[in-house]
């Protein structure tokens, strides 16, 4: 890890037993309320995917909004929302996805990839076991677009989430680990 990387790791706070007992919750609103944070997350994830030919981001609800529609603008592509069952107003696509315990829906609407496919670029907050991000990842191939790659602004490496992305044949990229 060099210095920039650390510098941005101390930027988010840990609220240890939050949501439960046992959780070490990355709370990234103090990461994503510094300018510099929130510029130099965008930034290094625009460094990192520039010449992959990405055409779309799509963001996961919520975390996901903040970072993907920054990096959206940034990149001067369009934004899609995965948002949680029962948001989206059109026709969706749904997925289930399990959680620690129990289980979580997403959806995304049908129309979302434009006709002919698009190249996506997914995105969130943080990857933990990778259940969202694949759920995400099929709801876009539902809608019609591929998903080369992932980014998150962390990634928690012993919960094994971008090794089952790769699994799947999408190379994820996390700023910081
Ligand atoms: P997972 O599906 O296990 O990869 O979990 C990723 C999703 O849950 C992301 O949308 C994260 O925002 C959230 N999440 C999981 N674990 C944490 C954590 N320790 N701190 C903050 N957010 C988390």
């Amino acid at each position: 890890m060099n210095d920039a990387t650390r510098d941005l790791r101390e930027m988010v706070r840990a609220i240890p037993d939050y949501p439960k007992t046992g959780i070490i919750f990355r709370d990234v609103t103090t990461l994503f309320g510094n300018a510099e944070g929130l510029a130099r997350t965008v930034d290094a994830i625009a460094d990192h995917v520039a010449g992959h030919g990405i055409d779309l981001i799509a963001g996961i609800d919520a975390r996901g909004f903040i970072l993907g529609g920054a990096l959206a603008v940034r990149m001067r592509k369009g934004f899609v929302p995965i948002r949680k069952r029962g948001k989206l107003p059109a026709d969706v696509y749904r997925e289930e996805y399990s959680l620690e315990y129990g289980t979580d829906e997403v959806e995304i609407h049908k129309d979302a990839v434009p006709a002919g496919g698009a190249t996506v670029l997914l995105v969130d907050d943080l990857i933990a076991t990778g259940g969202t991000a694949i759920a995400a990842a099929r709801l876009i191939q539902r809608a019609g677009g591929t998903v080369p790659m992932a980014a998150f602004a962390i990634d928690l490496p012993e919960l094994g989430g971008a090794r089952k992305l790769a699994g799947i044949g999408i190379d994820s990229y996390a700023v910081m680990s």
